[in-house]
């Protein structure tokens, strides 16, 4: 059986085991399998397969960015590369939001409720653009890479390669040794994939197990209308700009990248997932490493679609219960709010409601309106989290194809990189 076989067997049979402990109330607290088992076996199974991702996303993506740069060899094409994916990620994080807007407030959903929200949640205010800019040149390159900030990451990175480049043969033995450790770095990603399958159970088994389900029913038009537009955005509006950008057949890309969205739904982290985003795309989807090593950790940390459609329906939503007229300003500086607020904040798992808190502060909702939908977010955050590495996929392999960088042999193959999930 494939690794991806194994690991969608994985994802079934987690929700399968989750269903029946959240159903049967089995998973009570003080209950052994509450215990034993989603606190005990299941939480520590997939805590160390999560910390196992993270601890491979700083170095795999120094190496592999500096290789990438390397291997560009132009700053020129690297300039070009960076700036494509910047305003793509921007366009679909825009267009997702709108798609959500429009939806949701034609569906009116969350009209005629009355809910009185009684979290005490905290809102964070919007960090000023210019110190998101300032921030990606870090003062410190070890700092950020301790604490995993990727855009500062990308940037030491991308210098340190431009800088190998430049200094030409003297430094040859560094790129030589860099690349080595890239390729360790990729085969540690193969290692850890070996109990990808197992541990992907062990995560979906914990979080669907501890899901109010009964939440879920009171917040049913606001979950299903979520879902409902998360999967438009998923299978229609990118596949759509995948096929008229870079004319690749969507079909294949949304087999190749099932696997891929199942870690993101695991984990609930873009961030976490980045090693399995990175492998696919190239093993599977042909892209070359010189851009995909750029293009998905920038993605990972800039472009949220998905989280942005959750923005965009969860406004609407309680904008309706409070009974707040945004208006057409209201909508748009939601939309500039959004895109904003995805550039600033990483790909970690429940940044989304933070966003929205800052969104939110922008155009004057109350923020403790966001603790109505708290207690459903948990599996929408699993979700968006699997559209929003879909999106970087996407954009990835469009902006690859439009610089001849993606082997369409391998993207065609339905075998490539299989073992490899
Ligand atoms: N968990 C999401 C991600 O990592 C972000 C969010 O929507 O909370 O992409």
């Amino acid at each position: 059986m494939s690794t991806t076989m194994k690991v969608l067997l994985g994802m079934a049979l987690g929700i399968s085991v989750g269903l029946v402990i959240n159903l049967t109330g089995l998973n009570a607290s003080g209950t052994w399998v509450n215990q034993y088992l989603t606190n005990g076996l299941f939480h520590i199974v997939g805590s160390m397969f999560v910390n196992a991702l993270k601890m491979l996303v700083v170095p795999l993506v120094f190496f592999s960015l500096v290789c990438g740069v390397c291997g560009i060899g132009d700053i020129k094409l690297l300039g070009r590369i960076g700036s494509k994916a910047f305003v793509l990620y921007l366009m679909t994080t825009a267009i997702a939001i709108a798609s959500a807007l429009f939806i949701a407030s034609g569906l009116g959903i969350g009209e005629g409720m009355n809910a009185v929200a009684n979290s005490n949640f905290s809102g964070k205010a919007a960090p000023p653009l210019s110190s998101v800019i300032i921030n990606i040149v870090p003062s410190n390159p070890i700092s950020a890479m301790a604490k995993g900030e990727m855009l500062p990451v990308i940037f030491f990175s991308i210098v340190f390669g431009i800088s190998l480049l430049m200094v030409g043969k003297k430094a040859d033995s560094v790129s030589s040794f860099i690349e080595a450790l890239n390729e360790i770095m990729m085969k540690m990603v193969n290692v850890i994939m070996a109990v990808a399958p197992y541990a992907v159970f062990c995560l979906i088994a914990k979080a669907i197990a501890n899901l109010g389900l009964d939440l879920l029913e009171q917040l049913l038009g606001y979950v299903l209308v979520l879902i409902g537009v998360l999967m438009f955005h998923l299978f229609v509006t990118l596949q759509i700009i995948l096929k008229l950008m870079s004319g690749l057949n969507p079909l294949t890309f949304i087999k190749k990248m099932r696997s891929t969205q199942v870690f993101a739904f695991s984990t609930s982290s873009s961030n976490a997932t980045i090693p399995v985003t990175l492998r696919t795309v190239t093993d599977r989807l042909g892209v070359n490493n010189s851009v995909a090593s750029f293009t998905v950790p920038f993605g990972a940390t800039i472009n949220m679609d998905g989280t942005a459609i959750m923005q965009g329906v969860a406004t609407v939503f309680i904008a309706n219960i409070y009974n707040v007229d945004l208006g057409m300003m209201g909508y748009l500086t939601v939309i500039l709010m959004s895109v904003l607020a995805s550039i600033g904040t990483a790909g970690v798992p429940g940044v989304g409601l933070i966003m929205l808190s800052m969104v939110f502060a922008q155009v004057g909702l109350p923020i403790e309106g966001i603790g109505l939908i708290l207690g459903v977010d948990r599996l929408l955050d699993m979700i968006r989290t699997a559209v929003n590495i879909s999106g970087d996929a996407v954009v990835t392999a469009v902006v690859a194809k439009s610089e001849g960088q993606l082997d369409e042999s391998i993207y065609n193959d339905p075998n490539a990189g299989n073992d490899t999930a």
